[in-house]
């Protein structure tokens, strides 16, 4: 088995505590060479200045390729855009362009009535400046508001054909999940690359229910075995073989690159990239 290319998703601090967690994860994993690392933006844009700051930071700190995500909620059209020239002046040239979820209490997305209608506008315009390698999401089990597996396929399809160049999965259970939507979308042409959203689990009742509001499968025999591993005191255990498994089982079907959704903890990460064989390069491990 050939070794992955790997990313790593991180989320802005809150507070100091935050801080020094999320510095530590960047240094245990920095050594792994990822390909890039992402800072999310917060439900509703709740987290634009933590998200910009902690950008920046990263940018200047570890010498890692930073990868922004920016959503259009709550914001004008200009507004997003300047955030994103806050980006680029910052030295951050890589975007992950998202529509964004609705503000907590709501779970409709309305548009602002200055702002970018969807991530497709969205996209275009980040495309135009000519500034932003641009990544954007995508969903094997299909968003929850799409009206079908066929049409969210398409809806990727165009925010591909308006300047991204890559697309992420939301997490998932099972490698067949996953080779499904990658089948259905080189179908209708999509020809950039599709990486797995990979999901440690460091808490199994945690992850179901994030699973439950994604709209993400829950296989029986997962909680099965999550139940009997909780009660044994050895969920760490299976939370490594089960993600292990699931990233072999996608690199066995010609899968080269895995983004892992790192929740500013390293060790879970850390231990399934070494099982895969993504190993610390010594040249990077006194990153900053
Ligand atoms: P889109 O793909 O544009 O839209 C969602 C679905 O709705 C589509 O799949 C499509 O089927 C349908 N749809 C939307 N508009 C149209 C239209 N005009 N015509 C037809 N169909 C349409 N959220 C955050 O708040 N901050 C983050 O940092 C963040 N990071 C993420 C990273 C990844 C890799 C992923 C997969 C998701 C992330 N999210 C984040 C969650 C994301 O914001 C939500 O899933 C959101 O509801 C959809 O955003 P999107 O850009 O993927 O939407």
């Amino acid at each position: 088995m050939t070794a992955p290319h790997v990313s790593f998703e991180f989320f802005p601090p809150q507070n100091l505590e935050a801080s020094f967690r999320l510095w530590d994860t960047v240094q245990s994993l920095s050594p792994l060479n990822p390909r890039f690392v992402s800072v999310t933006y917060g439900a509703g844009g709740t987290t634009r200045d933590l998200t910009r700051d902690a950008v920046a930071t990263l940018h200047k700190s570890s010498g890692l390729n930073v990868a922004a995500h920016l959503t259009c909620v709550n914001a004008t059209r200009k507004e997003t855009l300047k955030i994103a020239d806050g980006f680029a002046a910052s030295g951050v040239r890589e975007i992950v362009a998202l529509r964004g979820d609705p503000p907590k209490g709501t779970n409709q997305f309305t548009a602002h009535p200055d702002g970018f209608a969807d991530s497709v506008e969205l996209i275009e315009a980040l495309s135009r400046t000519g500034q932003f390698t641009i990544r954007v999401g995508a969903y094997p089990e299909k968003h929850p508001e799409a009206t079908s597996f066929d049409a969210d396929v398409a809806w990727l399809k165009r925010k591909i054909d308006a300047g991204a160049t890559e697309a992420i999965t939301q997490f998932f259970f099972e490698a067949d999940t996953f080779l499904r939507f990658r089948d259905a979308c080189a179908k209708v042409g999509i020809n950039a690359p599709i990486i797995p959203g990979i999901l440690p689990i460091e808490n199994w009742q945690g992850a179901a229910r994030f699973a439950r509001r994604c709209g993400t499968k829950v296989p029986g025999w997962l909680n099965d075995a999550f139940v009997k591993a909780v009660r044994d005191d050895r969920e760490d255990l299976l939370a490594t073989a089960v993600c292990t498994e699931l990233c072999s089982d996608l690199i066995d079907e010609g899968v080269d690159s895995l983004h892992f959704y790192t929740m500013n903890r390293p060790e879970l990460t850390r231990d399934v990239c070494h099982a895969l064989g993504v190993v610390p390069d010594v040249r990077l491990q006194n990153v900053a």
